[in-house]
């Protein structure tokens, strides 16, 4: 049945319920405005569906099963059988679990929630198109509106995502058929978290990186570890080249890849997981109905208030310039969100953290030693090792280390790096340490419960000042 086009009014219109766009409704709802939220796939978007949490999900449960499997050292003798289609099962648990409580949410806070894909159709005005059969379309008026409309996977030429010989990640979560072999074109963070599956699963996973190094823009003795580990789980690299073709062969494919000079090497696989990066979702948007164009980057330029070169139109998450985060998306949201209902607020991008979740995991916030440097400062860099933490020893992982970097003259934090267990989750007394001002006395003087890897956190606080007790001190 053809609905026919409906015209609604609202105060802010939100286009995508990823991390960005969801938040955004749900912090405009509970400011007192009227939001109507416009999803056409998924609540939760990319994050939830299919990306952040299904990720972390098969990584927990490989990591069980790996753990488990290679105790000997502990007096701990397994041999975990694991039945892929059941891990599946219960990480699409994990994901209805979530993705239901953001419609509950969203709901609770007055959020309209419409189904359906929006793009511009003149000032102030979405069309929406309800898929499915014929069930018409809708003009939704607006005052403001939210662009949260993520990124996409980048599709290398010649290796268009086919669902069985070529992968892109949101198919290789969903794949109940591990196959044998896999060739993983690109070593960078979903390349390298996925590929861990992979091999901790027992596939025979091949990585052809561009670059030289794995996990590029991360400091090399943060990466290290990574590509160290990776290799002793079995996964073979490959530097310097770049995925050209494909062909099938067999029940399998042959990938042929091309060095910069030409020099073409062929790998035999049976399924290629193409991980080289994501870009923005702005090309269905319909953005010159309202004048708007993206910028080189493919994304929508923005202010301190999230707010594009058209008044009323904000961009946030990963179509706005920066790191492509859940937590940046949200935090971008909920800011918009406050602007549009009067509210004092700005985008102040001191500490963004970023966590890698790798065997052993990294992570970031705020300043490296050098980016330091270029910034006027004179840095104080303190270390502390893991393997003089007491903690980490008991629990097995004792690769890695906590590092901080001061401001010498202040103290005050300017940044963390950590490669090592629980490094995703230790960051975030970093990010608190950098938001709050705190100096490198506050982290030293603050009791950490032992033993704890947090522990490290403040001793390698003291080591920047030259009296940490369980390292060496320079
Ligand atoms: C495998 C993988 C692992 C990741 N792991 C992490 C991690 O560990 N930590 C982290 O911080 N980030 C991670 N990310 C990145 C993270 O998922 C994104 O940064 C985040 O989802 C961006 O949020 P967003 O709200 O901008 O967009 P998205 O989450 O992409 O949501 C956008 C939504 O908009 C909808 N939409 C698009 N166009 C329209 C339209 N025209 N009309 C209506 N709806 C529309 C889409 O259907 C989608 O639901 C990962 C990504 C992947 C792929």
């Amino acid at each position: 049945m053809v609905v026919g086009d409906v015209s609604t009014g609202t105060e802010v219109a939100v286009v995508g319920a990823g991390p960005g766009g969801y938040v955004a409704a749900i912090r405009a709802g509970q400011l007192g405005l009227d939001v109507t939220l416009v999803e056409k796939d998924a609540y939760g978007g990319t994050c939830l569906n299919y990306g952040c949490i299904p990720s972390k999900a098969l990584i927990s449960a490989t990591d069980v099963a790996h753990e488990a499997g290679n105790a000997e050292e502990m007096g701990v003798y397994a041999d975990p059988e694991v039945d892929v289609p059941e891990m599946l099962d219960w990480k699409d648990g994990v994901v209805d679990q979530l993705t239901g409580g953001v419609e509950k949410l969203c709901k609770a806070n007055g959020v309209n929630l419409v189904e359906g894909r929006a793009e511009f159709a003149g000032s102030d005005k979405l069309r929406v198109v309800h898929d499915g059969d014929g069930q018409g379309s809708e003009t939704i008026e607006y005052e403001h509106c939210i662009v949260a409309t993520g990124s996409r996977a980048i599709e290398v030429p010649g290796f268009e995502y086919d669902g069985e010989h070529v992968l892109n990640s949101r198919q290789l979560l969903e794949l109940e058929d591990l196959p044998e072999s896999m060739v993983v074109v690109g070593a960078g963070y979903i390349g390298m978290e996925l590929s861990t599956v992979l091999a901790k699963l027992g596939v025979d996973v091949t990585i052809i990186e561009m670059l030289d190094e794995v996990l590029a823009g991360y400091q090399d003795d943060l990466a290290r570890p990574v590509k160290q580990h990776a290799e002793e789980l079995g996964i073979d690299f490959h530097f310097g080249l770049a995925a050209d073709s494909w062909e099938e062969d067999g029940d399998g494919v042959v990938v042929t890849a091309e060095d910069e000079d030409g020099e073409t090497t062929e790998f035999e696989t049976e399924t290629v997981f193409v991980a080289v990066g994501r870009q923005p979702v702005l090309d269905t948007l319909n953005l010159e109905a309202i004048g708007l164009e993206p910028n080189d980057n493919g994304r929508l330029d923005t202010d301190d208030q999230a707010r594009t070169d058209v008044d009323n139109v904000y961009a946030i998450g990963d179509v706005a310039p920066g790191p492509m985060l859940a937590h940046k998306a949200s935090k971008e949201g909920e800011v918009a969100a406050e602007v549009i209902a009067g509210e004092p607020a700005a985008l102040d991008y001191m500490a963004v953290p970023a966590a890698v979740f790798t065997d052993p995991e990294i992570a970031t916030v705020g300043l490296t030693e050098s980016e330091a440097e270029d910034q006027g400062f004179d840095p104080a860099v303190g270390k502390f090792p893991f393997n003089a933490s007491g903690r980490a020893l008991t629990t097995g992982h004792s690769d890695g280390f906590v590092r901080v970097v001061a401001d010498d003259d202040s103290g005050f934090l300017l940044g963390a790096q950590i490669v090592g267990p629980e490094a995703s989750e230790l960051i975030a007394e970093f990010a608190l340490a950098i938001e709050m001002g705190a100096t490198l006395e506050d982290v030293a003087a603050t009791i950490h419960t032992h033993p704890t890897l947090a522990e490290a956190s403040m001793e390698a606080a003291e080591h920047a000042l030259g009296h940490a007790i369980h390292t060496v001190n320079r």
